[in-house]
């Protein structure tokens, strides 16, 4: 932390100001300017008392941190890339995984017929949402515990490991027992108690970025999941809420290439519910795999025009099929292999 003293302060408010440094257990460091004191703390922020409060003191003009506040997902912390096993899909590294399903699971026809389309076409995760966090109390909220068990037939007709939401720490348990991969939506990306709850689970978990996420507030919420002894996160961009109107979310390609920079962690894109538009999917893919995402998560219907959530924004299994073709080659260009 570094503490800007107000100009002119008297040297006994220059004191007090080291002493309540020292006792938080820094080691004060002062820099006397003509005009200001400046006092540079030493010592790590992250295990030490907070030296913010400070700012209440009259004679302090600013407390600024100079240290990242996360630490476990750091790429300073582990240099090579998070290689996450996931029923034997290695996620994360030299690897381009596709999770493909519809938002919400519906019914075993509708459910099963996806599995089997997006896994013939190169999908490896299957998703669906069987607890659905909906703006709305009055649209459909999922079919709950039910659509857990479409899920299991889904993965036992298909072999492929399911992706599906947790929207509350009480169901934690239930959706574990279903789930290879927990996801944690962007309406729960600070839900501290679901995180510590997830992360106990062992199992890998996908981390949206909150709706209105900062960077630093999704890579922290990582790093909530990390403390818990679960270091298997799969951080999704999901677009981020702007003033922009013509599309749902603005798709934030920028915080993919700081997350692949900061952290060690795979980082995958959600263009469904960034652009949630059907016809923008496959040019916002291309995006997501050139600015060096991981992976990306697709939502896909058999026919998006009866679905019963998102149904603007979910691809036919034709649309699919077109877009893990041109994914193909521009996957290989970056380095990386399909599946
Ligand atoms: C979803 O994946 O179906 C979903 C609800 O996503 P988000 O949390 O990003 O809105
Ligand atoms: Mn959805």
């Amino acid at each position: 932390m570094i503490i800007v003293l107000r100009i002119g302060s008297p040297e006994p408010e220059i004191q007090q100001v080291v002493d309540a440094v020292k006792k938080f257990g820094y080691e004060p460091k002062l820099i006397r300017g003509v005009e200001r004191t400046v006092v540079a703390c030493v010592g790590d922020e992250r295990n030490h008392h907070t030296l913010e409060s400070l700012i209440v003191l009259p004679q302090v003009e600013t407390v600024t941190p100079v240290q990242k506040k996360y630490k476990l997902v750091s790429r300073q912390f582990q240099r090579h890339d998070t290689v996450i096993d996931v029923a034997g899909r290695k996620i994360g590294g030299n690897s381009f995984h596709v999770v493909a399903g519809p938002c919400s699971v519906e019914n075993r026809e509708q459910t099963l017929e996806t599995a089997k389309a997006v896994k013939a076409y190169g999908a490896t995760l299957f998703r669906g949402g069987a607890f659905k966090p909906r703006t709305s109390p009055y649209d459909f909220q999922g079919l709950g515990r039910a659509g857990l068990e479409l899920l299991k037939e889904a993965r036992a007709a298909t072999g492929l490991p399911i992706v599906t939401e947790v929207m509350s720490p009480m169901d934690v348990e239930m959706v574990a027992e279903c789930a290879d991969v927990l996801q944690i939506g962007a309406r729960n990306a600070q839900n501290i108690p679901l995180l510590a709850l997830a992360a106990a689970s062992g199992k890998p978990i996908l981390l949206k970025r909150g709706i209105s996420g900062l960077v630093d507030e999704w890579l922290l919420a990582a790093e909530y999941i990390c403390v818990h002894g679960n270091n298997q996160v799969i951080l999704c961009e999901r677009g981020i809420r702007t003033f922009e109107q013509a599309y749902r979310n603005t798709l934030d390609l920028s915080a993919v290439a700081v997350a692949k920079k900061e952290t060690h962690l795979p980082v995958f894109v959600d263009p469904s519910h960034a652009a949630g538009r059907a016809d923008m999917i496959i040019p916002l893919a291309r995006a997501a795999v050139a600015v060096g995402a991981d992976g990306l998560l697709v939502e896909v219907h058999p026919d998006p025009a009866t679905a019963l959530s998102d149904g603007g924004q979910q691809l036919t299994p034709a649309q699919f099929a077109q877009l893990m073709a041109e994914l193909k080659p521009l996957v290989e260009v970056m380095g990386k292999k399909l599946g």
